[in-house]
């Protein structure tokens, strides 16, 4: 393609149902630059997948999950009438899901292969359903399974991209269709170099969209999801939370860290990387605004406190050693562990013989952070205590230091616990950790006092 083009990524409500994946053509109908269009599975269906790969499920919970997912395909396929291309492809599929999904049938775990094959259902079937809505507006496009280029490693349920690789299939497989027509692919799923399905991780389509847009050489990414771009906070949380309509790739990348709902947060390495500009906004508001987010001259920066995040189910490990004092290669010995675990690790706060660090322990996540082992082998050296039910609240901008504004927060978080504090290292971020049950009004306690003044 020597002319520019546009990676479209739409999440799982926005192809929820036929209305919805409706909207979203009209949006890709309206847009010739749109050339490259990911989607998710529909709404509801990858936790079904998730719940699916669970041992200990009785038959009739089984059999609901699987009901659950056929009966979100059946409710958009009953508006539609698949052109046979389509149809062959989407019921072998149908047939392949009930295949796979029987594997669960046996109290035995599933392999992590299995599990990754079962969980890459929900892309495959959308994306079929969502080409013939295409092709029903009038955009001449087709559906192509992005396994055969979005290469991977072997890291079932968190597969890293192999860029390389990656780019040099995109290159000769899926660029040349594009000047013919609009290519409709998978987001969530890859393949590593057996040719076996892989995962990149619950929300990891708009990593997929910003792989595929570096690989392919497109200049922009849209993002439609269900919200008119990033948000200050949660505007669930504080009605008085703004979309914010520009953000730099840092500060969009530690929102998506620190749990600004929108983004995958790997989506803006790619992106930052090969100098793509994303967007963020709404499909059933498409023309209600959005956050674009873009290299910004640092003469242009601004300053400050820009948003502020929370994650929930964080689980805070602390690890002591007091045989460690004034000794050397503590740390070095805790992070060799981790990283042979391949446990991801977010905020860490050290003192001379004990460390601290916040995980992720996400309820819906398709592979569970902290592995036993890890805690044993840890436990060989220090003394382990893992704490639950606490929640990271971030605040997100540039230059962030402990000036006036910022110190008015130590003010609004006298009335709360603090367990942690971490700042420092980056100047984009300030982050604590807080009891769970109570980060929602510390959240709503800071945006009104840092994001609400002005
Ligand atoms: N369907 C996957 C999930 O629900 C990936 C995505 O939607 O981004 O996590
Ligand atoms: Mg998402």
């Amino acid at each position: 393609m020597n002319q520019e083009f546009t990676v479209a990524k739409f999440g799982g409500t926005s192809v929820a149902d036929h209305a919805a994946m409706s909207r979203c053509a009209d949006i890709i109908a309206a847009d010739s630059h749109v050339r490259i269009v990911v989607v998710s599975a529909s709404a509801g269906v990858t936790n079904h997948l998730v719940a699916l790969c669970q041992t200990g499920l009785s038959n009739e919970e089984r059999q609901a999950h699987i009901d659950g997912v056929i009966a979100i395909q059946l409710n958009i396929i009953e508006c539609l009438s698949l052109d046979a291309d389509l149809a062959h492809g989407f019921d072998t599929t149908l047939n392949d899901f009930k295949h796979s999904a029987s594997h669960s049938t046996q109290n035995v775990p599933l392999t992590n292969v299995q599990r990754d094959e079962l969980l890459s259902f929900g892309e495959r079937l959308s994306s079929y359903l969502f080409t013939q809505v295409l092709r029903d507006k009038g955009v001449a496009s087709s559906r192509f399974d992005v396994r055969s280029v979005l290469k991977t490693d072997s890291q079932f349920g968190k597969a890293q991209p192999d860029i390389t690789q990656t780019r040099i299939r995109a290159q000769a497989e899926l660029v040349p269709l594009l000047s013919e027509q609009v290519v409709v692919t998978q987001g969530f799923i890859g393949s590593d170099e057996y040719g076996e399905t892989t995962t990149l991780g619950r929300g990891g389509s708009d990593y997929s969209a910003a792989l595929l847009a570096e690989a392919c050489g497109a200049s922009n990414i849209h993002i439609w999801t269900d919200v008119i771009g990033i948000y200050s906070t949660d505007p669930r949380l504080c009605n008085k939370a703004r979309p914010i309509a520009h953000l730099t790739f840092d500060e969009a990348a530690e929102m998506a860290t620190f749990g600004a709902k929108v983004l995958h947060p790997a989506t803006i390495l790619p992106a930052a990387r090969s100098g793509i500009g994303v967007f963020v906004g709404s499909s059933q508001d498409p023309q209600g605004g959005g956050t674009w987010i873009e290299k910004v001259p640092s003469s242009e920066l601004i300053a400050g406190v820009r948003a502020v995040t929370q994650r929930k189910n964080q689980l805070l490990l602390t690890l002591k050693s007091p045989e460690m004092l004034l000794a050397s290669g503590f740390l070095a010995r805790v992070f060799t562990i981790l990283s042979e675990y391949k446990i991801s690790v977010d905020l860490v706060t050290t003192s001379e013989i004990s460390v601290a660090v916040t995980l992720d322990n996400a309820p819906n996540a398709s592979r569970p952070e902290l592995d036993q082992e890890a805690l044993e082998r840890l436990g060989e050296f220090c003394h382990v205590s893992v704490e639950t039910n606490l929640a990271l609240v971030a605040l997100i901008g540039s230059e962030i230091q402990l000036r006036q504004s910022e110190l008015n927060l130590m003010r609004v978080l006298s009335g709360f616990d603090i367990r942690l504090i971490c700042h420092g290292a980056s100047k984009h971020n300030l982050c604590f950790l807080v009891e769970q049950g109570q980060s929602d009004q510390v959240v709503q306690a800071i945006h009104q006092q840092l994001l609400e003044q002005a």
